[in-house]
């Protein structure tokens, strides 16, 4: 038993469409049981999502624009995918119907001036259910006996919309009672990834890059032997080979170290995807649906013991919030205070540093976030900023925290080292750090002119030289 998780790119146009199908008949040609997971094609979440925030703006022309350019880009590719006239047209109907509701919906945002996260989630979730109906359908052209199904019947979650938390008993349930049979009778099932309901059928999604969790989920319940990730890179690699082309596959990560490095930025895994898989055990494995037999990334629990630092990944946007003042020296309850404040605003601290003078605590949260925190510290600190105590809550824009993570990092001298050797001779400040107790990740922050520079370096040093030793590359 196989899931099979296949992105944006792997579904963008007639081409991918019909390399993913080859994926899917290929696998099946080994392992009769397998699910499907798919994306919305490349771009459409963004425009589905974009077309609703303006109408809310007052714009109704983003939305009937889009509404055409979506209807083309899915009955195009349907002309070449889909064999036969009758299921091309039903299709067709079917896409029609999607995007008369996305526009009635955009209509409706648009008088009402609000966009809620539960209106934005039922919008941003119609693209996965135009492009799993035709991959089916691409695949049943291809002789493979396949039917699509709407993630809303099977994933339940809590109506935390734009972030909703999956159930697992209640969807396990479901997969037992909807899935199962269906793939037991021969059917290769193709989900919407990305998309769930409350336990009442309101629409909910998962938080955007979420397919991949979708699929981590069903797997789970499924008890797959393998959980499959197919994208548009060689699995995951020492770098974003974006900003590092000499960037090389890894042959395996711990789930510890791949949690570490898609927590830190590597989009290539959603952040949760590893959770209902490291419960089960369950082997997490990235490939390239452009290169089936290419390298590839398996992910288990056993750490791999050679290389000192696996991979570097980074997360852009973000803000470094410095709450400073020597009267903070010695109080007890500035840090707790700091955080509950951060807290009561629902901001996600991605990384805390303290120096060890006690005269400042800094920390990162998201860029879009960072008003509403300053904000909430102004009027938490209120007292001791007039008193001096405090001196200033300042916030630092346009940073990056670069994470350099490796379980062989652990109890190595010298590492940290050669880490700032190299971006000092670069040039590159750095402005904050810490280091989990962990010790397979450090953390820093540099300001986004230097980024791409230290993930260069970083690089360079840990695995262009011939005195390091690296991981197993492919
Ligand atoms: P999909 O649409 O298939 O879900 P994503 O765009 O979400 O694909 O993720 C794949 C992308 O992740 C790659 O194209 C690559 O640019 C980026 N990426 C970032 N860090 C890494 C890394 N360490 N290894 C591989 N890819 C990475
Ligand atoms: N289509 C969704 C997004 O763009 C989910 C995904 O691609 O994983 O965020
Ligand atoms: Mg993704």
């Amino acid at each position: 038993m196989l899931t099979l998780k296949f992105g944006g790119t792997s579904v963008g146009n007639a081409d991918a469409i019909a390399q993913t199908v080859s994926v899917i008949a290929a696998t099946k040609a080994q392992d009769q049981n397998i699910a499907v997971v798919t994306s919305a094609m490349s771009g459409v979440t963004d425009l589905l999502v974009n077309s609703a925030r303006a109408a809310a703006a007052g714009q109704r022309q983003p939305f009937l624009d889009a509404r055409d350019i979506l209807h083309d880009k899915h009955l195009e590719a349907a002309r070449t995918l889909i064999g036969s006239e009758e299921e091309r047209s039903v299709y067709g109907q079917h896409v029609t119907k999607q995007l008369d509701f996305f526009a009635r919906l955009c209509s409706s945002i648009n008088v009402l001036g609000e966009l809620t996260p539960r209106g934005l989630d039922v919008v941003s979730g119609l693209g996965e259910r135009m492009s799993a109906p035709l991959l089916a359908a691409a695949l049943r052209s291809r002789g493979v006996n396949s039917a699509w199904l709407d993630a809303a019947e099977i994933m339940v979650t809590d109506d935390n919309f734009g972030e909703a938390a999956p159930l697992l008993i209640p969807t396990c349930d479901r997969v037992q009672n909807r899935l199962k049979p269906m793939i037991e009778q021969g059917v290769t099932p193709v989900i919407t990834g990305f998309v769930g309901a409350t336990e009442s059928g309101i629409p909910t999604t998962l938080g955007r890059g979420g397919s991949d969790f979708s699929a981590a989920i069903l797997g789970s319940c499924l008890s797959a032997d393998e959980i499959q990730i197919w994208t548009d890179v060689n699995g995951i690699l020492s770098a974003d080979p974006r900003i590092v082309p000499q960037a090389r596959t890894l042959k395996q990560l711990s789930y510890n170290e791949a949690a570490e490095l898609a927590y830190f930025g590597a989009k290539v895994l959603h952040p949760k995807t590893l959770l209902p898989a490291i419960e089960r055990g369950i082997p997490v494995r990235i490939l390239n649906t452009f290169n089936p037999d290419g390298p590839s990334t398996v992910i288990t629990r056993e750490p791999q013991k050679n290389g000192l630092v696996k991979a570097i990944s980074a997360i852009r946007d973000l803000t470094l919030m410095n709450v400073e003042g020597r009267g903070m020296m010695g109080v007890p309850g500035i840090a707790a205070r700091t955080f509950r404040a951060v807290a009561d605003v629902k901001a996600n601290v991605l990384m805390i540093s303290q120096a060890s003078s006690e005269q400042s605590i800094c920390f990162v949260v998201r860029r879009h976030r960072s008003d509403d925190v300053q904000m909430a510290l102004e009027t938490e600190f209120e007292r001791e900023l007039t008193l001096r105590y405090i001196d200033r809550i300042h916030p630092v824009h346009n940073v990056v925290i670069v994470a350099v993570v490796g379980s062989g990092m652990r109890g190595t001298p010298g590492i940290a080292g050669r880490l700032f050797r190299s971006l000092g001779n670069a040039g590159v400040n750095v402005i904050a750090l810490a280091q989990g107790s962990s010790e397979s990740n450090i953390s820093l922050v540099v300001d986004r002119a230097d980024f791409e520079k230290a993930v260069q370096v970083i690089h360079r040093a840990f695995f262009q030289s011939r005195s390091v030793p690296t991981p197993q590359l492919v």
